[in-house]
C-alpha cells in the first residue's frame, strides 16, 4: 500500500487541529487579552489588587464565561478544545484571569433544584454573574482527598456543614462556595462517604455559620485564597450535588480531567508570555555592542523555549481533542498537565535569566509569569500526584497500595 503524505492527507486525519474557525477565537481571545487582560495585570498584580468588575463584565460580553455552557442556555456551546485555547490567550496576560472562566460550571447538577432555577442560573454563570468557589482542600487533607473530615450532617431539612477547609480562591467574591464534606465514614473505603454541597451566599461575603481569613500566598493574584472555618452552617437539603448526592467524589474526580487540561493551557499561556517578552528584551538589550539576541547562549535558549511550548502545546490539543470526543482519558489529562506545568517553571526561569537583572524586579511582567507558573506544579494536583496517576497506568498500582 502506497501512503499518502500530501498535506490534505494529513489535514483529513485531523492532525491539524486549527479549523479556521478556531484561529478566529485564538485571535479574538489574543487582542482582548493584549488590550484588555495585560494593562490590568500589569497595573494589578504588584499591587495584589482583584480582578476588576469592569474586566468581569467584559469577559461576560465576550461570552468566556460561557465557553462550554450550550448556546440554548446562553453560553457559546462549544468545547474543551476551544475552552483550552482561550485560556491560554487569558492566560498570557493574568493567570487568574484564565482561572476564573472555570467558576461558572456546576449547577446543573444539583438535580434536588427545579430544572427553572438551574437553566436561570446557568444562563447567569455565562454571562460571569453566578461564579463559584470550590472548596476540596483542608488542612489535612491535600493530594489525599479521600481523608476530607469536613462533616456535613442531615438536620430536618437541612444539612449542617462543620469542619475546617483551606487554599479556597475566591471564597469572597463568589456567589456560591462548592464544598467537599464527608457524610459517612468507612475506613476502608473512605472517598465513598463523600459529597459535594453548594452554599449560596452574598457576594463579597463569607456564608453565615463560617469564617475565614486570606492566605499570605506568594502569587495568584487578583483574587484572595482562604482559610476557612465552619460552625455549623446549615444549608437546603437540596443544595447537594448529584440526584442523591451519590457522586461526590466521582464527580469531584472526573472534573479533574478537564480541570487539569486547563491548567495545562495555563501554564503554557505564562510560558509563551515569558517567551514572547525575552524575546521582544533580548532585541532591545545591548551588552558587547550587540543585541543579546546575537549571542548564541541567547538564541538557542529561545529556541528551547519555544520548542517546548509547542510540545506542551500539541499534547494539550490531543488532550482536550479527546476530551471533546469523550473519552475517558485520565493518564493522558495527568501527562498534560505534568509536562506543561513542569514546562512553564523551565521556560519563565529562563526567560527572567534573559532580561538578566531586570527580571527580578517587580518592573516587568516575567517575574509575574515566572511566580504563576511555579503554582501550576502545585494546585489541580500536584506534579507527583500526575506522575502517580500516569505510572499506574502504565504499571498498574503497586502491591503495598491496595486503593
Ligand atoms: C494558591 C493556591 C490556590 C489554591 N486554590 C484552591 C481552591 O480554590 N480550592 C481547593 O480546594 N484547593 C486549592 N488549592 C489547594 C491545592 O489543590 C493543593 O495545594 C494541592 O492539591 C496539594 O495539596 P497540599 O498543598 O496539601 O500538599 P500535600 O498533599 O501535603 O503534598 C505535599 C508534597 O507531598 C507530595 N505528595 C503527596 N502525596 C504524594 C504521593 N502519594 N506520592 C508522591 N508525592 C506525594 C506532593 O506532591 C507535595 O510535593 C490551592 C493551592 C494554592 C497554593
Amino acid at each position: 500500500m502506497v501512503m499518502d503524505r500530501s498535506k490534505d492527507a494529513v489535514r483529513e486525519n485531523n492532525v491539524d487541529y486549527m479549523t479556521d474557525e478556531r484561529k478566529m477565537i485564538q485571535e479574538v481571545a489574543r487582542d482582548f487579552t493584549m488590550k484588555e487582560v495585560l494593562p490590568v495585570a500589569n497595573a494589578l498584580d504588584p499591587v495584589q489588587g482583584e480582578i476588576p468588575m469592569d474586566l468581569r463584565r467584559k469577559m461576560g460580553e465576550m461570552g468566556y464565561f460561557g465557553i462550554r455552557i450550550p448556546e440554548q442556555y446562553g453560553g457559546m456551546g462549544l468545547g474543551v478544545f476551544e475552552y483550552c485555547l482561550i485560556a491560554e490567550e487569558l492566560s498570557r496576560g493574568w493567570m487568574s484571569v484564565a482561572s476564573i472562566i472555570a467558576r461558572s460550571t456546576g449547577v446543573m447538577a444539583v438535580e434536588g433544584w427545579p430544572l427553572e432555577k438551574r437553566l436561570e442560573l446557568t444562563s447567569k454563570a455565562a454571562k460571569g454573574e453566578y461564579l463559584a468557589a470550590v472548596s476540596l482542600s483542608e488542612p489535612g487533607a491535600g493530594s489525599d482527598l479521600a481523608s476530607v473530615s469536613c462533616r456535613a450532617v442531615l438536620d430536618g431539612d437541612e444539612w449542617v456543614i462543620t469542619g475546617n477547609k483551606y487554599w479556597c480562591t475566591f471564597a469572597d467574591g463568589a456567589d456560591y462556595i462548592s464544598v467537599l464534606c464527608r457524610v459517612e465514614g468507612d475506613p476502608d473505603q473512605p472517598h465513598l462517604g463523600l459529597r459535594s454541597f453548594i452554599i449560596e451566599k452574598p457576594r463579597g461575603e463569607l456564608p453565615n455559620g463560617c469564617k475565614g481569613s486570606p492566605i499570605p500566598k506568594i502569587g495568584y493574584f487578583g483574587w484572595k485564597t482562604f482559610e476557612l472555618a465552619f460552625d455549623e452552617c446549615r444549608i437546603p437539603r437540596t443544595n447537594i450535588v448529584g440526584a442523591d448526592g451519590s457522586d461526590g467524589f466521582k464527580s469531584t474526580v472526573n472534573g479533574l480531567e478537564v480541570a487539569r487540561a486547563h491548567t495545562a493551557a495555563r501554564a503554557i499561556g505564562l510560558a509563551r508570555g515569558a517567551l514572547e517578552d525575552a524575546i521582544a528584551y533580548s532585541q532591545e538589550r545591548v551588552q558587547f555592542k550587540q543585541p543579546i539576541s546575537d549571542f548564541q547562549e541567547t538564541r538557542f535558549k529561545i529556541a528551547r523555549m519555544a520548542t517546548e511550548i509547542e510540545a506542551a502545546r500539541q499534547l494539550m490539543y490531543h488532550v482536550a481533542t479527546q476530551l471533546d470526543n469523550q473519552q475517558r482519558l485520565d493518564k493522558e489529562a495527568a501527562m498534560v498537565k505534568w509536562f506543561a506545568s513542569e514546562m512553564a517553571e523551565r521556560v519563565t526561569s529562563d526567560a527572567l535569566q534573559i532580561f538578566g537583572g531586570a527580571g527580578y524586579t517587580k518592573l516587568h511582567a516575567i517575574e509575574r509569569y515566572w511566580r504563576d507558573a511555579r503554582l501550576t506544579k502545585i494546585f489541580e494536583g500536584t506534579s507527583e500526584i500526575q506522575l502517580r496517576i500516569v505510572s499506574d497506568r502504565i504499571l498498574g498500582k503497586p502491591t503495598n497500595r491496595q486503593k
